[in-house]
């Protein structure tokens, strides 16, 4: 290995180059070591992610090399971006990843990758790195590996069979903007991957039912990132699009990349002078766990009429707001389906709702101690005690008062925190 310096420069290089791909989302954190104490969380790359048990596990999140041969207009590697470059060889990956582990810094890796020559040549590094930390040093740990499209089935098969997870990054939501930010890469050679892996996953559950050892093949799963912001696309077309992707190819996540304006301007990109609001992502992530855990279809929480999410309330609450007419909802009578559909009211709580009233009728002094969050569940609700919806209630007038309300909470949190 070369001189730790030189490694240390790349380490920083490849990991601050990593941190645009959210597929695993990164700590983001800057805290330095102090003269002495032990550790920092500088720019070395180490970043957390969810695995399928709901565990949080710190990951070694970098590219093998910022290289690239395509110029993707929203990527900081692209080739015509005058950057700093660095390149790992398969050897230091699997030795940092190795050393960080023994030293207790990470769980695993997440590896992506510029790429360089082609598909095929950066594919077939990125699997040499997982088969080695797999079959030489017996690794463990979870391993995600961002896929290269147009790589050959033969190199994702094989990288199925080491790594835990694997991403195809879809990057941007209509293949015209991709013609138009990324003109190397086409629609057919990212959905082809998706529909290889997903086949091989379905296929492998189906063995495994059938043959005690059937190998793994990704184990934990595939998932995408979408740039947003970066085109004019609206939320209803990110949403419908990332349904698709959910239902044709299984995936685990669908990750929402707000476009980050880049130093050197693109004249294929808007001029935007501020990133995509931090807001605009988290909606997003709201409506998508609403569509795959609270029965919501993408049709009611956007449309032609409104294309985009409320960036002000949270989906559920706005599509509450825009049906009135399904309010209030019983709380001691309703389907449990629709108890999921009060603003308010999570899956956890719901599910207490339905154990609960099996043994006694419920009052809002019972659902605050579930856990509702009453201030807002209240207007949409009935109960075994005093009501506070209005049949005539203004969704208008509610959605300013529940606002207000919003607004004084967090006015409060931020003035308790000044005394703490
Ligand atoms: S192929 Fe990947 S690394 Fe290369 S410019 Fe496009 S997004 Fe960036």
């Amino acid at each position: 290995m070369e001189n730790w310096d030189r490694i240390r420069e790349k380490l920083q290089i490849l990991a601050d180059a990593a941190k645009y791909d959210v597929s695993c989302s990164s700590s983001g954190s800057k805290r330095a070591n102090t003269e002495k104490g032990l550790g920092n969380t500088t720019g070395m790359g180490i970043c957390h992610s969810y695995t399928e048990d709901g565990r949080c596990v710190s990951l070694l999140k970098i590219l093998l090399t910022n290289y690239c041969i395509y110029d993707c207009a929203y990527c900081v590697s692209r080739k015509s971006n005058d950057i700093k470059r660095a390149g790992f060889t398969v050897e230091e990956v699997v030795a940092l990843t190795i050393n960080f582990y023994r030293r207790n810094y990470i769980e695993g890796l997440f590896l992506s990758s510029g790429i360089f020559k082609n598909a095929d040549y950066t594919m077939e590094r990125l699997v040499r790195v997982a088969k080695k930390l797999r079959t030489e040093h017996r690794f463990n740990g979870y391993i995600h590996l961002k896929t290269i499209p147009g790589a050959s089935d033969e190199l994702m098969n094989e990288a199925a069979l080491y790594a835990d997870r694997l991403s195809v990054n879809i990057e941007l939501p209509t293949e015209t903007s991709l013609k138009q930010l990324a003109p190397e890469k086409n629609y057919h050679d990212i959905m082809k991957p998706m529909a290889y892996l997903q086949q091989g996953i379905t296929a492998r559950v189906e063995e495994k039912q059938g043959v005690y050892k059937a190998p793994a093949f990704a184990p934990a799963g595939q998932s995408t990132q979408i740039v947003i912001g970066a085109t004019p696309e609206t939320d209803q077309h990110i949403m419908t699009l990332a349904d698709t992707l959910y239902k044709n190819f299984k995936l685990k996540r669908v990750y929402y990349s707000g476009y980050v304006p880049i130093t050197s301007s693109d004249h294929r990109l808007p001029v935007i002078g501020t990133p995509v609001p931090q807001i605009r992502e988290n909606r997003l992530y709201q409506a998508d766990w609403l569509t795959r855990f609270y029965s919501f279809s993408v049709e009611e929480l956007v449309d032609q009429h409104h294309p985009q999410l409320d960036l002000d309330i949270d989906p559920k609450l706005s599509w509450a707001l825009r049906n009135p007419h399904c309010f209030p909802i019983d709380i001691n009578k309703a389907d449990y389906h629709l108890i999921l559909r009060i603003p308010g009211i999570g899956v956890g709580s719901a599910l207490k709702i339905r154990e609960a009233r099996k043994f006694r009728k419920l009052s809002w002094e019972h659902l605050k101690k579930i856990g509702v969050a009453f201030n807002r569940a209240k207007y949409f609700i009935t109960c075994d005690s005093a009501t506070h919806f209005h049949r005539d209630m203004n969704p208008d007038a509610l959605r300013h008062q529940l606002l207000a309300q919003s607004k004084y909470a967090k006015g409060l949190s931020s003035q308790m925190s000044l005394f703490q």
